[in-house]
C-alpha cells in the first residue's frame, strides 16, 4: 500500500520519517531523502511500512489539498509507472499492469479471428487439401461476424474509443481480402457497412457500460452521503425519523428510539399515533412530500409534546419521503402552562384584593360622610350601629391584609414559628371569645378533652389558624347556625376539629381547598375572601409537623381537622 500527500505550491512539508525537509517549489526539484519512494510536485508517496510513522508536518497547512491512501494496486502501479524515469522499467511496469491483460486478450480475440478470417487462403497457400472445407470459401459475412466479439469487448473494457480502434483494425484486416489476396472478393461495401454495424455496437456497449458505472458510482456516493448523513443524525439529541410516501418509517436514530422504541418497517400512524389509518388532519406528509416543510407542535399518546420539523428528504432510492426531526418540549409547555396559571391567579388576587378592600372602605368612607352632614342629629342607637359598622368593616380590611401579609412572610420564610410549650385549650378558648363576639349571629360550642397534652406551638401561628377556619365556618353557613370545636388526644397527637352545617364543598374540591388563591364554586354568606385562608392555614400547620385536612357533604356542612404532635414531656 502507498499513500500520497499532496500539496499546493511552495509547501515546505517535513515526513520526519524520511529525515531531510521535503522543500515543494512549483516546477522544481523536490529534494527527499531515500526514505521517499515517489515524489513529484506537491506529492509525496511512501511505502507502507513508512506510512504509519511518516506524519507529515506541514508549514502551511492550509495548502495541503488532498491526503489519498492509494489502496488500489493497478492505480498505485500506473503511478509508480509514470513517475519512473527508465523506459525499461516504464515499458515492464506497462506490461505487468492489470489493464495490459485485457489488451493482451483482446489481441488474443483479434488473432483468432483474423486467422479464421484467412483462414481459406491459408490452405490454399499452404496446400493442406485434408483442411480445404467449404465453409471457409463460402460466405464471407459469416467469417466476419466473429470480429463482433473483439469489437465489442473493446467497447466493454476501453469503451467508445477502443471500440473504434478495434473496428478500424478490423476493416483494415477485411481490406486484403476484398482487394487483394481472394479469389472470391469480398466486397468492400459489405465489408464497409458490417464494420460501421459493428462498430455502432461497440461503442454502444462502451456507452452502456460507461452509463452504468456512472449510475453505480453516484449510487455509492449517493450512499456514501446518506450513511454519512445518518451517522451525524444517529448522535443527535434531536429525534430524526424518516417515513417514506407509504407511511412506513425508513430510518429512526437512537433518540428517537429511546423514546418511542424501535419501529422501522411498521406504518407511523400505527406506530406513533395508535390509529389504524393515517391521520387525515394532521398528518402533514403529503404537503411534506410535494415539497413543503412544516413545523408544528403535537401531543403524543405517551403524553409528551414535540416540536416537529418536517422537511422533504429524498431517500437513497430516489423516493420523496419525510425527514421529521423531534425535539421535546414537554417541560417547556408545563412550564408554560404553570405561568399561565400564576398569571390568571395573579390577576385573580388582584382583582378580588382591590374588590375586598374597596367594599369595607367605601363602607367607612359612606358612614363618615353620613357622620360630617351637620344637618343630620343622630340619636344614640344609630350612632353606636354606625360606629359598630365602622368597625367591623376595620376589622375585615385588617384580616384581609394580616392573610395577605401573612402569606407573604411565610413565602419568602421571614415567618418562622417561634414554638413554646402550650395548651391548645387556652389559645381555642382566648380565640373563641374574640369570634363569638365578632360573629353574633352564630352560634359557637366547644368541646374541649380534659386533661390534654401540651403541644410545642407558636401561640400567634395557631390563633391565626383557628381564626381563619372560624372565619370561613361564619363565611360559608346560614346566620344562627351552630359552629363547634373539638379537641381530642389521638396516637401522640392532639386533634382539633371545626364544624359548621353550612353549604359545604363538592367532593372534587376538597384536594384543591388548601391551594393557594384557590376559591371553590361555594358562595359565601358574607363577602370577601381571597383563597389564601386555607393555604396559611396548611403552611402553619406542616411548619409545626402537623397535617390538615376537610371532609364535608354539600348542604350538610364541612368539619375541618388539623393534628399537632405532642410536646416531649422531658424537653
Ligand atoms: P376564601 O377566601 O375563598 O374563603 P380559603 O382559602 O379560606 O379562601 O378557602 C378556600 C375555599 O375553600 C373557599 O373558596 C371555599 O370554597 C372553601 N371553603 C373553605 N372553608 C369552607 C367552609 N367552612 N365551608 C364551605 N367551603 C369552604
Amino acid at each position: 500500500m502507498l499513500k500520497r500527500w499532496s500539496f499546493g505550491k511552495g509547501v515546505l512539508a517535513n515526513f520526519w520519517h524520511c529525515r531531510p525537509w521535503v522543500i515543494q517549489f512549483p516546477r522544481q526539484q523536490v529534494h527527499c531523502s531515500t526514505g521517499c519512494y515517489g515524489v513529484s510536485w506537491g506529492e509525496v508517496m511512501l511505502k507502507k511500512d513508512q506510512c504509519e510513522a511518516a506524519t507529515p508536518y506541514v508549514l502551511d497547512k492550509k495548502r495541503v489539498k488532498t491526503e489519498e491512501p492509494l489502496t488500489n494496486p493497478n492505480r498505485a502501479r500506473k503511478y509508480e509507472m509514470s513517475k519512473t524515469r527508465s523506459c525499461r522499467a516504464r515499458a515492464l511496469a506497462v506490461l505487468r499492469s492489470h489493464d495490459f491483460y485485457f489488451f493482451y486478450i483482446l489481441i488474443a480475440l483479434l488473432a483468432i479471428c483474423t486467422l479464421f478470417y484467412y483462414f481459406g487462403e491459408l490452405v490454399d497457400f499452404a496446400g493442406w487439401e485434408a483442411l480445404r472445407l467449404n465453409f471457409f470459401y463460402s460466405v464471407h459475412d459469416v467469417h466476419r461476424l466473429f470480429f463482433l466479439a473483439p469489437i465489442i469487448y473493446a467497447g466493454y473494457i476501453y469503451r467508445v474509443k477502443g471500440a473504434v480502434f478495434v473496428t478500424i483494425a478490423a476493416f483494415i484486416v477485411f481490406l486484403p481480402r476484398a482487394l487483394f489476396v481472394s479469389h472470391f472478393p469480398d466486397p468492400v461495401l459489405r465489408a464497409g457497412l458490417f464494420t460501421i454495424v459493428a462498430g455502432m455496437m461497440g461503442s454502444l456497449t462502451g456507452m452502456v457500460r460507461n452509463e452504468s458505472e456512472r449510475r453505480s458510482h453516484l449510487e455509492a456516493v449517493i450512499r456514501s452521503d446518506r450513511d454519512r448523513m445518518f451517522r451525524m443524525l444517529e448522535n443527535m439529541e434531536e429525534g430524526v425519523l424518516i417515513i417514506g410516501p407509504d407511511y412506513r418509517i425508513r430510518y429512526m436514530n437512537q433518540s428517537i428510539v429511546r423514546e418511542f422504541g424501535e419501529g422501522i418497517g411498521s406504518h407511523c400512524y400505527e406506530f406513533l399515533h395508535n390509529f389504524d389509518s393515517p391521520c387525515d388532519q394532521i398528518c402533514k406528509l403529503p404537503k411534506v412530500t410535494d415539497g413543503a416543510t412544516e413545523r408544528f407542535e403535537y401531543n403524543f399518546p405517551n403524553g409528551r409534546t414535540y416540536e416537529i420539523v418536517a422537511s422533504p428528504f429524498v431517500d437513497s432510492d430516489g423516493v420523496a419521503c419525510q425527514l421529521a426531526t423531534f425535539r421535546d418540549i414537554t417541560q417547556r409547555k408545563q412550564v408554560e402552562l404553570e405561568l399561565i396559571e400564576l398569571n390568571k391567579l395573579k390577576s385573580e388576587l388582584l382583582s378580588n384584593v382591590s374588590h375586598e378592600l374597596r367594599s369595607p372602605l367605601t363602607s367607612i368612607k359612606g358612614i363618615a360622610s353620613s357622620f360630617l352632614q351637620k344637618d343630620i342629629e343622630w340619636d344614640d342607637q344609630t350612632r353606636e350601629m354606625l360606629l359598630t359598622g365602622i368597625s367591623e368593616e376595620t376589622d375585615r380590611l385588617a384580616s384581609l391584609v394580616t392573610n395577605l401579609l401573612n402569606m407573604s412572610r411565610l413565602e419568602a420564610g421571614v415567618w418562622k414559628p417561634e414554638k413554646e410549650r402550650r395548651n391548645i385549650s387556652d389559645i381555642i378558648s382566648e380565640t373563641l371569645e374574640q369570634q363569638k363576639w365578632a360573629h353574633r349571629k352564630h352560634t359557637f360550642e366547644i368541646d374541649l378533652q380534659p386533661g390534654l397534652p401540651e403541644i410545642y406551638a407558636d401561640y400567634n401561628q395557631i390563633r391565626q389558624v383557628l381564626i381563619n377556619l372560624l372565619e370561613n365556618a361564619v363565611a360559608y353557613s346560614e346566620e344562627g347556625t351552630r359552629i363547634v370545636v373539638k379537641t381530642r388526644a389521638v396516637d401522640g397527637e392532639v386533634e382539633v376539629s371545626v364544624s359548621d352545617q353550612g353549604v359545604g364543598i363538592p367532593l372534587e374540591e376538597l384536594g384543591k381547598i388548601f391551594d393557594k388563591f384557590y376559591r371553590g364554586s361555594q358562595t359565601r354568606q358574607r363577602p370577601g375572601g381571597t383563597g389564601l385562608g386555607l393555604a396559611i392555614c396548611q403552611a402553619i400547620i406542616l411548619a409545626h409537623g402537623g397535617r390538615i385536612w376537610a371532609e364535608s357533604e354539600v348542604g350538610c356542612g364541612s368539619t375541618f381537622y388539623f393534628r399537632l404532635p405532642v410536646a416531649d414531656p422531658s424537653n
